[in-house]
């Protein structure tokens, strides 16, 4: 059996003077690049986390300057008992342990930030622990632009509907990997072509990503905003979406996320809309939240109801304290894989070409952890509600969005069966040993899906 299920939990009975003893190896391994707590480093990063719940604290916090300190410590925590590694890239997941972790130690990317781009401008080299923000200003300056997320702050992990998703369009160029084998590889379509195919969808099963080459094209000036409604706009507001989605309406030139926004400081109860024509978000602070997801056919009726769904959800929650929920939809552009593009995020070329396909974003965020259950609970409940409804339809489409998928979803496992065990035996190739099922177990991990 190549994955070593429960090792993860037994390491969490080893002594903490064990994994400080890691932290010293690799302290003289890679002099000043090792922080403790109660040192500014250490401390700054802990907070930089955008989630309160992600503000855990590891044995000690390890800073890559590049794709052999990245397997330096893969290979010292693949050698010490009882060592567990968490890779942290950006920062944002909502997920509590997937990218730091209150035992052992986390290898932070954030210095891996090095842009750069080819002499055609049509290719840009990204560091794995480049924020979007970095990226943007960088190739604003030259007229150029990659897509990305719409919060600058988010680590380089997208879509949008003219160019597709963002990692399907890594297609014909590269990204460089630290393997636990020791090796730093490039993955592409000719080269390693199994690992580049998982790029996504493997997350931080296999290895550790430390540069993206992303497709970057000129960029001119666009269209493009945000305008927010009274909520007795809702109504027209759902038709209007439903309009956009219908198949004979698609323009890949055009992109709109959908939010319905429920704050109950500021009594507020709007709708919203992010909008763009191809030819950025305040965001909240020292918040505790969770984002889930799922995803379905489009339909006026079906989105009423999720609205009406999310409408119960938001009542039930509103004794909360500082709750904020918003409810997102995103129009997800077709994915025919008529161009070749390889499709990283795992799903067979050609699964889901349906041009009428949304992803339904629930973000709910508060400020006390004595409610954390509760709001666990009601966006848990509110997605079975919404899948409930799309399955009684037969709308709902077993694919969920990794970037806002919760711990609790099935994510690896919307893939399909197929995908998963290419999946499998892609990670049994260049991760034998299994070091990121047991050694990392932050994520979404291929040993944990059901099979
Ligand atoms: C305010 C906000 C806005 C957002 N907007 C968008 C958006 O517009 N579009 C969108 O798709 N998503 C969006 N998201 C979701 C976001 O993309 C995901 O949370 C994503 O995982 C964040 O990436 P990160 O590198 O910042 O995460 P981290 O929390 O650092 O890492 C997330 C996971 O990825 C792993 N990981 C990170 N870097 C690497 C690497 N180089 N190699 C291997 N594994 C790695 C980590 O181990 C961890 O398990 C948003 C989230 C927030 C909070």
């Amino acid at each position: 059996m190549f994955f070593r299920l429960l090792l993860p939990f037994l390491f969490l009975g080893l002594s903490t003077a064990s994994l400080s003893a890691v932290c010293l190896t690799l302290s003289k391994l890679l002099p000043d690049q090792v922080s403790f707590s109660n040192s500014t480093i250490y401390d700054d990063a802990v907070a930089s986390y955008f989630c309160v719940q992600e503000r855990l604290t590891p044995n000690c916090m390890v800073r890559a300057d590049s794709a052999r300190d990245v397997v330096v410590v893969i290979k010292q925590v693949e050698t010490t008992d009882g060592a567990i590694l968490s890779v942290r890239g950006g920062g944002h997941s909502a997920n509590v342990g997937f990218a730091n972790s209150n035992t052992g130690i986390t290898l932070d990317l954030r210095s891996l930030n090095h842009i750069s781009v080819n002499g055609e401008g049509n290719v840009t080299s990204v560091g794995g622990g480049a924020l979007w923000s970095e990226v943007y200003e960088y190739l604003d300056e030259r007229g150029l632009a990659v897509l990305g997320g719409r919060v600058g702050t988010v680590g380089v992990d997208y879509r949008s509907s003219h160019r597709a998703w963002v990692l399907l369009l890594i297609t014909s160029q590269t990204s460089m990997w630290s393997l636990p084998s020791g090796d730093i590889v490039n993955a592409n379509v000719t080269s390693n072509a199994d690992l580049f195919a998982v790029l996504k969808a493997g997350q931080n099963n296999l290895g550790v990503v430390t540069i993206f080459d992303l497709l970057s094209f000129k960029q001119g000036l666009y269209w493009g905003g945000g305008i927010g409604y009274a909520e007795s706009a809702v109504s027209a507001q759902l038709a209007a979406f439903a309009d956009f989605k219908t198949p004979d309406n698609l323009d890949p030139d055009a992109e709109i996320e959908q939010s319905f926004l429920y704050s109950k400081a500021k009594e507020l109860h709007i709708s919203k809309n992010n909008m763009f024509y191809l030819k950025p978000i305040a965001q909240p602070a020292n918040l505790l939240g969770v984002w889930a997801t799922t995803t379905f056919k489009s339909s006026l009726a079906g989105l009423q109801d999720v609205y009406r769904l999310w409408n119960s959800s938001v009542t039930e929650l509103s004794s909360v304290d500082g709750l904020v929920s918003s409810l997102t939809f995103q129009a997800v552009p077709p994915v025919t894989g008529e161009d070749g593009s390889v499709d990283t995020f795992g799903l067979a070329p050609g699964t889901h070409p349906e041009k009428d396909l949304v992803i339904c974003l629930i973000a709910n965020w508060w400020s006390d952890t004595t409610d954390s259950a509760r709001m666990l609970n009601g966006t848990k409940e509110f997605i079975a509600a919404v899948e409930k409804n799309t399955e009684a339809q037969g709308t709902k489409v077993p694919f969920t969005y990794l970037n806002y998928a919760a711990s609790w979803q099935d994510l690896i496992q919307s893939i399909g069966e197929e995908q998963v065990k290419f999946l499998k035996k892609v990670a049994a190739k260049y991760d034998p040993n299994g070091v990121f099922q047991t050694k990392a177990p932050g994520g979404f991990k291929i040993s944990r899906v059901r099979s």
